[in-house]
């Protein structure tokens, strides 16, 4: 049987790890540079911002730009999607006094909650297991938030710099002094066209990793600096739409059980979540861990059916589909980990170390608080009277005695459960939260996503035809997104191009954006892949199933506004 990860892509971490190269007096000097405007990057921002406020002797001695964030989508926001519901631990901790909760842009807290498990037709609603209770939650829109954590970060001092993505980890000596940006302006066969601008080496006291779900560096960091945990990370990918519709979601929603299939060959784990958005707009989505192993499965089109079941279509009739996104989320939790999060210069922080709680989905509050207690390290080695290396060391002690390793640790093993099917999986999980983690089962381990060895069934055959009113197919959904990638862009996606047909298929139907086609057949039956890398909306399920995403030119990709 085939499995994706016997198809290596063409892609080495050395490629990505360079020397400073700009001339001394051209390289861009920052005293903390932060890759990625998401909750971790922009609360590492704050943070920074409020110490040295507090401080300013250390700002001065950080020259003209002592915090500067580097963001490759359009603004902050713009690559940001989510539920939302968070929980407020995170954002209370960085605000303080100085913001209530009242005060964010949210829509208000959870007001009350259903959990239903579907079949094609019913729907048997359930009490909600723990990890699905979010009573004292908020509602947000994550890219929306995003914007105005962003404006928080510009008021304390931060330099944004949207438009633009880290390409390279610039390490000198063993320790990494900051990122060399993506060049702009090349063509598809990699000339430079009249609007090219070379990329720059901005360098750095300490440079915190923030990128989120696939983070590029932050992979090639830990592969250079031997820092990759025990288990292997695996992911789930999310597809969500937002709706404008004609009467107001009284509480949020989440269902299990159909359009999946339960049968453990399957290896089909997730659910939906459908959330209200204030009065007029609900946000529904579709979460599937990307160990799945049927090549026909696709996340998009599972979204699609499961919004023609009698209860949701009931919840959108009448409505409108007005934003459309897809991310992937790392669910390998506690056990995938990295053994330090730190290494000489360099730390990392949220999705990109994968802090996400699976079983709550929720990952916001620990990257907020991730951002936060990164700040706090990279001011201490900044201070006079620190040594750097301790100071940094400090950052693993101080998320170890947080609530965000506590409660990893409580659902260690959840997502490797369900490796034994849905309900061998599901009572386990159980057990788990009820006994908050002391039901000890034995140290469980996952397998990387593009081990799975692939089946194909028909299963695509029973998607829904598109009518674009309820259903949709993905090209309209990308144009949905606000993707506005140039076409001639340099091809941004790696992956072994001759393969056997099944793991074509499986990356056809899995890539929410239509960036595959299966091309002509060889006489060994292998098949080329075709690429249309400007269609791609950069949620790293690529990277999980056999191949490699890197950052496209700056400023490409979804616009989001409201995901
Ligand atoms: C479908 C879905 C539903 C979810 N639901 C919830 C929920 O209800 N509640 C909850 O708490 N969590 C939820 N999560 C998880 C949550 O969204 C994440 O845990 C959280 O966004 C992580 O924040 P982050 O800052 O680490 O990364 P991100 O939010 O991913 O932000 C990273 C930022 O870095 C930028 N970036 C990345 N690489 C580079 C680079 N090389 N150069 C420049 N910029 C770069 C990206 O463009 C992005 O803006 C959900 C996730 C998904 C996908
Ligand atoms: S090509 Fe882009 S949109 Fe498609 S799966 Fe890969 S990362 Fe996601």
């Amino acid at each position: 049987m085939s499995r994706a990860s016997n198809f290596p892509p063409p892609f080495s971490t050395a490629e990505f790890v360079a020397e400073p190269s700009d001339p001394p007096d051209e390289r861009i000097e920052v005293g903390v540079l932060i890759v990625g405007a998401g909750p971790a990057g922009l609360a590492c921002a704050i943070r920074l911002g409020q110490l040295l406020g507090e401080h300013p002797d250390v700002a001065e001695r950080l020259g003209d730009v002592p915090v500067a964030v580097l963001e490759k989508g359009k603004q902050p926001g713009s690559h940001l999607l989510s539920g939302a519901v968070v929980d407020p631990r995170g954002l209370r901790r960085l605000f303080g006094n100085s913001l209530r909760m009242e005060d964010l842009p949210s829509y208000g807290e959870v007001p009350g909650e259903s959990v239903y498990v579907l079949t094609r037709r019913s729907s048997l609603p359930i009490p909600p297991p723990p990890p699905m209770r979010n009573h004292g939650n908020w509602i947000f829109s994550l890219s929306q938030l995003g914007r105005f954590l962003g404006e928080r970060a510009e008021e304390g001092g931060a330099l944004l710099l949207p438009e633009t993505a880290a390409q390279k980890l610039l390490v000198s000596h063993g320790r990494v002094v900051g990122v060399r940006t993506g060049d702009k302006g090349r063509s598809r066969e990699g000339g430079e066209l009249g609007n090219f601008e070379a990329g720059s080496d901005l360098v750095a006291k300490v440079t915190v990793l923030a990128e989120g779900t696939q983070g590029h560096l932050t992979g090639v960091a830990l592969d250079r600096f031997a820092l990759r945990g025990d288990d292997p990370q695996v992911w789930e990918l999310g597809v969500k739409e937002v709706w404008k519709v004609a009467k107001p979601l009284d509480r949020v929603i989440h269902t299990m059980g159909w359009p999946l299939r339960s049968g453990k060959r399957y290896r089909e784990f997730g659910g939906s979540f459908i959330y209200p958005m204030g009065e007029d707009m609900v946000t529904i989505g579709l979460v599937v861990g990307l160990d799945y192993r049927d090549a026909s499965l696709s996340v998009h089109d599972l979204l699609q059916e499961l919004k023609t079941h009698p209860k949701i279509r009931r919840i959108l009739a009448g409505g409108e589909r007005v934003e459309w996104g897809a991310k992937t989320i790392p669910s390998g939790g506690f056990r995938a980990l990295p053994e330090r999060l730190h290494a000489p210069g360099l730390l990392l922080c949220g999705d990109g170390v994968g802090m996400v709680n699976i079983p709550r989905l929720k990952g916001v509050h620990y990257a907020i608080e991730s951002g936060r207690l990164a700040a706090e390290a990279a001011f201490r080695s900044l201070q006079r009277g620190h040594t750097p290396a301790t100071a940094l060391s400090s950052y693993d002690d101080a998320v170890r005695d947080s609530f965000i390793w506590q409660d990893l640790y409580e659902v260690r093993n959840m997502r490797q459960v369900f490796g034994h099917g849905f309900f061998v999986g599901g009572a386990l999980a159980s057990a788990m939260t009820i006994s908050k983690g002391r039901a000890e089962i034995g140290k469980m381990s996952a397998e990387p996503d593009a081990d799975q060895p692939l089946l194909v069934t028909d299963r695509d055959a029973g998607y829904p035809t598109p009518d674009g009113t309820l259903t949709f197919d993905k090209l309209s959904s990308v144009f949905a997104s606000g993707n506005k990638t140039r076409d001639d862009q340099p091809n941004h996606i790696r992956i072994e191009r001759r393969v056997p047909p099944e793991v074509a298929k499986l990356w056809v139907r899995m890539c929410p954006a239509q960036v595959y086609e299966i091309g002509r057949e060889a006489d060994d039956g292998t098949v080329m892949v075709e690429l249309a890398p400007s269609n791609c909306v950069q949620c790293g399920a690529i990277t999980a199933k056999g191949g490699r995403l890197t950052p496209p030119e700056g400023g490409s990709g979804p616009e989001y506004t409201s995901t």
